[in-house]
């Protein structure tokens, strides 16, 4: 597409645009609505649909993905085993008057960003920020914190700092912050009660008795890791290999603001990539090595910074900046499926998560932020969940979720190994034996080299079995380190996870690509590419006369059987009307079906960002613009088979 007219980003104008247009809409909005759930309409729908079917392209096709598809209602013991249950938490604070719930960090955030803005107000710093001021207007009608006062300077530094590193605070540190800086409900300013946790799952009961509770899933990733012997199988037991699903999650968020951007139901497109945990590289890393993004690393942010620095991604693998190759080409991977969707380099960057932020089982984890009005959004988070996953549910099932590697050359092992005296640990334990033999067995080997030397010592070891309390005595087993040879390795796989929010994508990318004229500001332009526009082509006759039906059917059909998505505005308002009607849609190309074209087959093809337009054949125009809408050709070279047109006969 040809560059565009810069122009102040108006998000009012945008809104109106999405509303009127229906892209997208508050779900059951004659009811009121209920905040965090969406209705998308027809434009909307397409959009989603054309940037699944790129990413599906993208990820699952090109890199040879195992798809799956699985259930979105998940039964407790699942969401126990992963952790989800116990951990999957934010923090919520109430205030004990009124009642009212604030997010913590959500909250800490906006009072000390506002504070920080009276502040430079004092100084006489003027911040040249309409987006992010429009955007906080609603959402700071509550906060009477915006006042002109001047802080001291090390306050201002220690709010940075915070601010810096936002998502890291526990519930008592955010507690802690709250107190120390007096934080109270910006509205009324009543006492708040301290930080609980409040996990973020939507309960429900499995069937009428209502003994198997469960819940709606908060992932997808969860169904792949279940699966994962059957695809290791489907995939000829070949490692590694990547399975992905593309599936609605719901996360029942304390509070859901900024449009898309936190809903409480939305959809996910996710990859698990199952690697060896011994060899991380990966064989197509040298394919983005030379990418150059922009990173924010833990340790930038924990100095109470945000600055990015640039660099490719094979100096970001090699000085250790992203801990492997396989994460690092993911990285690489998601920038350019940003890039083919549509999205400004330069509002895309990719910031590490900090050490609490990060799930305790994850060795490294990237978000991939993209920049819009609300500032830098986490839109795809990329993490190495290390063997976490499939070692907690293979210990509650018992199922083996392992991969075994023939060697060609046999390995000497060696490997602490129990052995039980049958004839007296059964009378001891009766009936529990079985659940005591099965705890030890599941020891990890420097569980049994402890239990070793404390039964060397002692002559006996005791440990909890739920509520039995178990002593094993020396007679009963024996812990040895033993020597083998294998002819087979088997390993539990390491799990790296691009996990995509295909909403915050969406309305991020309606941020990125509107625009509008100088000459019609309240009117704006969607500069989708083609690949991702709702409809391709608008076919425009010039003229309600009967003579013009046959090549505007024969158009579109043609257009329909090349798989080319087109609409016709047959309408009675003037061309110029109609085009700028489909520039609020971003169709990124309209065929103008005027009084030559009945005399001779020509036609134009118009360019929405420029208006340029050319003329030639319908053959021509048809190859043009399959170029340019399945090749990805450039508008000059697409067309450099037709003939200039002056716009300005038909407008
Ligand atoms: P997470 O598992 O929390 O890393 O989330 C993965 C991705 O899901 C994020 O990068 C977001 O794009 C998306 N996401 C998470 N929570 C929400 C939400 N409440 N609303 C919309 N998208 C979300």
């Amino acid at each position: 597409m040809e560059a565009q007219a810069e122009q102040p980003f108006n998000r009012e104008n945008l809104e109106g645009l999405l509303k009127r247009r229906f892209f997208f809409a508050p779900s059951f909005d004659i009811y009121g609505g209920v905040s965090g759930l969406y209705d998308y309409g027809p434009p909307g729908c397409s959009l989603q649909a054309n940037i699944i079917d790129t990413w599906r392209k993208h990820f699952i096709l090109e890199e040879d993905m195992l798809e799956v598809d699985c259930t979105a209602m998940t039964p407790h013991e699942v969401l126990k085993t992963s952790g989800h249950v116990d951990k999957f938490s934010d923090w919520m604070c109430r205030d004990l008057e009124t009642g009212e719930i604030f997010r913590a960090d959500h909250l800490v955030e906006e009072v000390l960003e506002s504070r920080l803005k009276g502040d430079k107000e004092a100084r006489g710093i003027v911040e040249n920020n309409k987006e992010e001021d429009d955007d906080k207007k609603k959402r700071k009608k509550k906060v009477k914190e915006i006042k002109a006062v001047k802080l001291e300077d090390d306050v201002v530094k220690e709010y940075e700092n915070i601010l810096a590193q936002i998502d890291n605070y526990t519930g008592d540190e955010l507690g802690e912050i709250m107190k120390k800086h007096n934080i109270v409900n910006p509205a009324t300013g009543g006492k708040l009660e301290d930080p609980k946790a409040f996990n973020l799952m939507f309960e429900t009961n499995i069937g009428p008795s209502g003994v198997l509770k469960g819940y709606l899933r908060p992932e997808t990733a969860q169904g792949q890791f279940l699966n994962f012997s059957k695809l290791l199988e489907s995939n000829n037991l070949k490692m590694p290999f990547a399975s992905a699903s593309i599936g609605k999650s719901f996360r029942n968020e304390i509070s859901p603001r900024a449009g898309l951007l936190r809903v409480r139901e939305f959809l996910m497109a996710e990859v698990e990539h199952f690697v060896d945990p011994k060899d991380k590289n990966h064989k197509r890393f040298k394919e983005v090595k030379d990418l150059k993004l922009k990173f924010l690393s833990k340790k930038v942010q924990a100095a109470g910074s945000s600055d990015t620095t640039e660099m490719t991604l094979g100096e970001a693998v090699e000085s250790g900046t992203v801990d492997n190759e396989t994460l690092g080409y993911f990285l690489g991977r998601i920038y350019l499926f940003m890039l083919k969707i549509g999205m400004n380099p330069d509002r895309i960057r990719f910031r590490q998560h900090m050490e609490n932020e990060m799930a305790h089982y994850a060795t490294d984890c990237w978000d991939c932020e993209l920049h819009s009005s609300y500032g830098w959004i986490e839109c795809v988070g990329c993490a190495d969940r290390s063997a976490y996953d499939l070692t907690v549910h293979a210990a509650r099932t018992k199922e083996k979720l392992v991969v075994r590697q023939s060697l060609d050359q046999p390995i000497t092992v060696e490997r602490w190994e129990i052995d039980f005296d049958k004839k007296k640990f059964g009378p001891k334990f009766r009936k529990d034996a079985p659940k005591v033999e099965g705890w030890l067995n599941e020891r990890t080997e420097c569980e049994l080299e402890d239990l070793a030397k404390e039964l060397e010592s002692t002559g006996k070891i005791a440990f909890k079995v739920g509520d039995l309390d178990a002593e094993v005595t020396a007679d009963m087993v024996t812990i040895q380190k033993r020597t083998r040879t294998e002819h087979i390795r088997e390993y539990t796989p390491n799990v790296i996870e691009p996990s995509f929010g295909i909403g915050r994508i969406f309305y991020s990318l309606l941020e990125q690509v509107y625009w509008s004229r100088p000459e019609d500001a309240a009117r704006g332009v969607l500069s989708f590419p083609p690949v991702v526009a709702p409809t391709k082509v608008l076919v425009v006759p010039l003229s309600t006369d009967e003579s013009f039906d046959p090549i505007v059917t024969d158009l579109t059909s043609k257009l329909r059987r090349l798989g080319i998505q087109c609409k016709v505005d047959d309408s009675s308002a003037s061309i110029g009307k109609r085009y700028a009607r489909n520039d609020e849609l971003g169709t990124p190309f309209g065929i103008t079906v005027d009084f030559q074209s009945v005399k001779d087959g020509s036609v134009t093809i118009r360019e929405r960002d420029s208006t340029k337009q050319v003329r030639g054949s319908q053959r021509d125009v048809l190859d043009a613009l399959q170029a340019m809408i399945f090749r990805e050709e450039s508008w000059k070279n697409g067309t450099k088979n037709l003939q200039p047109f002056d716009s300005a006969d038909n407008n």
